[in-house]
């Protein structure tokens, strides 16, 4: 392990110098849109937004969670808002998105944890650019069955839900979410588009360098696809502030590539595996395979 303050150097982020870049953040801000993008000043921005992709963050930018390795706030959230959907709707257009990735922070205050929210925002986005694919980074939505039908229905062409880290570190790293249940989301996620006559890819990922053993994310793989589970993303977790749980371990990207090659053997279809590599980093890539169950 190195240092755990010192990242190496291939933890790099340059600022783009693009106008289309800042136009496309002035977009954001005129609509009053959060993107994790930017939220979460990911270091890939630049290349997501210009290529067609970009991840929203829907129902506010305060979370009723605290997890040990995230940068959004907790606090109690404001309430929903009625017009978001349209909005990230008419974002979504300006910026000539192909692919979107819609996400929330988790709404344990409202009934339905906001899978209304998710169905309404999915479905003004397709009406808006019909050919666009749809990913929903989702959180656990405490489990519930219905609340997860009210989004299933909307049909989404990826379902997304990390599971972040390997099970023995998730109550340190997720505070309320519980691995068991998060694979039985993405094992119903899946089998409800199916009872809907929809195709839809289940899609998961782990941060790595939190202090997790190699047989351990390998027995997180294997669980994932026991889930039904073909897409994966591995990236390197980093600390967000010093409040924020430390980084243990740096992984060499020949480690990260290593990984992918092993998860490809076990059976997962795409696997996004790189020190940089967030859950909706180059997402639409993935969009050729998505007619594949
Ligand atoms: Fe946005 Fe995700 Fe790309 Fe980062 S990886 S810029 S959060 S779409
Ligand atoms: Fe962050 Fe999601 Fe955890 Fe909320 S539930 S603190 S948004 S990771």
């Amino acid at each position: 392990a190195l240092h755990r303050d010192k990242k190496p150097d291939w933890i790099r982020v340059t600022l783009p110098r693009d106008p289309k870049f800042w136009s496309t953040k002035g977009l954001i801000t005129d609509l009053k849109l959060h993107t994790v993008c930017e939220e979460a000043q990911c270091p890939n921005r630049w290349e997501c937004w210009s290529q067609g992709s970009a991840t929203f963050m829907i129902a506010g930018d305060r979370c009723t969670r605290a997890c040990g390795f995230c940068a959004v706030k907790t606090a109690k959230p404001f309430a929903l808002e009625a017009d978001e959907p349209q909005r990230v709707a008419e974002a979504t257009k300006r910026m000539g998105l192909n692919h979107i990735v819609i996400t929330a922070v988790a709404r344990d205050d409202v009934k339905d944890g906001g899978a209304e929210h998710f169905a309404r925002t999915i479905e003004a986005v397709r009406e808006a650019v019909p050919t666009i694919t749809i990913e929903i980074l989702v959180p656990d939505f405490n489990g519930k069955d219905d609340a997860l039908e009210v989004v299933m229905k909307a049909k989404p062409h990826i379902f997304n839900h990390n599971l972040e880290t390997v099970e023995r570190l998730t109550p340190l790293v997720r505070s309320r979410a519980m691995y068991h249940r998060s694979l039985h989301v993405l094992k119903r996620a899946k089998a409800m588009a199916a009872e809907l006559g929809s195709k839809c890819a289940t899609k998961s990922g782990l941060m790595l360098g939190l202090g997790e053993t190699e047989t351990e994310l390998f027995q997180a793989m294997d669980d994932l696809l026991e889930h039904d589970v073909t897409v994966l993303t591995l990236g390197q977790y980093l600390r967000p502030s010093a409040q924020h749980l430390p980084v243990i371990e740096y992984i060499h990207p020949d480690t990260f590539e290593n990984y992918k090659q092993i998860a490809l053997k076990k059976g997962f279809r795409h696997v996004a595996s790189a020190p940089l590599v967030r859950s909706s980093y180059h997402a639409s890539d993935f969009k050729p395979e998505l007619d594949v169950q």
